[in-house]
């Protein structure tokens, strides 16, 4: 399971953007967040992806709940859940070119040497061709560097995904076709997803169910 038991999160501890906020994700599972624009949703993806510690309440990942938070959650934890938000421009190295971009999570956790068969493989899956695999993200278009970006989130074989408003820069086709691109890791891997956004028509068609962020956050 990942779960957000009664959490409290935000860049003020006086001031949270949000309380008691609680959702389950069952392995396999695909739960979609839907809500208006600023009234936390990204917070609570990046609490969900343990890159946001939260002020009060508990989260765990697959029954470990998540402690020792010194400035990062530990890495074993944060390792198994892969993130995709919503600009792949603030995300990625602007000096890295797309094949080391996606390999940057197997050399920080010392797996090196599975760098070149991992990127051959998933540039495949999501529609990269070696020669954007040789570019930088300044040489590719948004939706060309989210593949990228998408492609480093499953690179570690995460059990879990969160995805932050992945497409909500994209066109239609590519929309779908990295909806498509989570969808067949989801069914090889059985991982669970969370997947915020405000696109209801997007997130009923793509997930097992929906949430409204009013049913499952008593706001600040
Ligand atoms: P959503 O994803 O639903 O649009 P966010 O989680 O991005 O909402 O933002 C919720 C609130 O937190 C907003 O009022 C926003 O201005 C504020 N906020 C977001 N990021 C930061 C930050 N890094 N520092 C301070 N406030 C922030
Ligand atoms: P450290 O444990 O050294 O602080 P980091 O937190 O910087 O490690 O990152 C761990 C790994 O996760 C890095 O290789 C980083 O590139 C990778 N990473 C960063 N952003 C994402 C993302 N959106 N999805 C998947 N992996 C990411």
């Amino acid at each position: 399971m990942l779960e957000l038991d009664t959490v409290t999160a935000g860049y003020d501890p006086r001031t949270p953007v949000f309380r008691g906020a609680s959702l389950t994700i069952a392995p396999g599972e695909a739960v979609g967040l839907l809500g208006p624009s600023g009234c936390g949703k990204s917070t609570l993806a990046r609490v969900a992806a343990l890159l946001h510690r939260p002020d009060a309440g508990r989260v765990a990942v697959d029954g470990r709940e998540v402690r020792g938070w010194r400035h990062r959650a530990p890495r074993d934890l944060r390792t198994a859940i892969g993130v995709v938000f919503q600009q792949p421009r603030m995300s990625a190295d602007p000096r890295l070119r797309l094949r080391d971009l996606i390999a940057e999570p197997l050399r920080a956790t010392g797996r090196r040497a599975e760098a070149d068969e991992r990127v051959a493989e998933l540039a495949r899956t999501a529609g990269l061709t070696s020669d954007l695999l040789g570019r930088r993200p300044h040489e590719v278009s948004d939706g060309q560097l989210q593949r990228a970006c998408l492609a480093r989130a499953l690179v570690l074989r995460p059990r879990w995904l969160v995805c932050d408003e992945m497409t909500a820069m994209l066109d239609a086709s590519t929309t779908a076709a990295l909806v498509a691109v989570v969808e067949a890791y989801r069914h090889e891997h059985g991982a669970g997803l969370l997947a915020v956004g405000h696109d209801r028509v997007l997130l009923e068609r793509w997930c097992d169910r929906t949430e409204e962020w009013t049913d499952c956050v008593r706001t600040a």
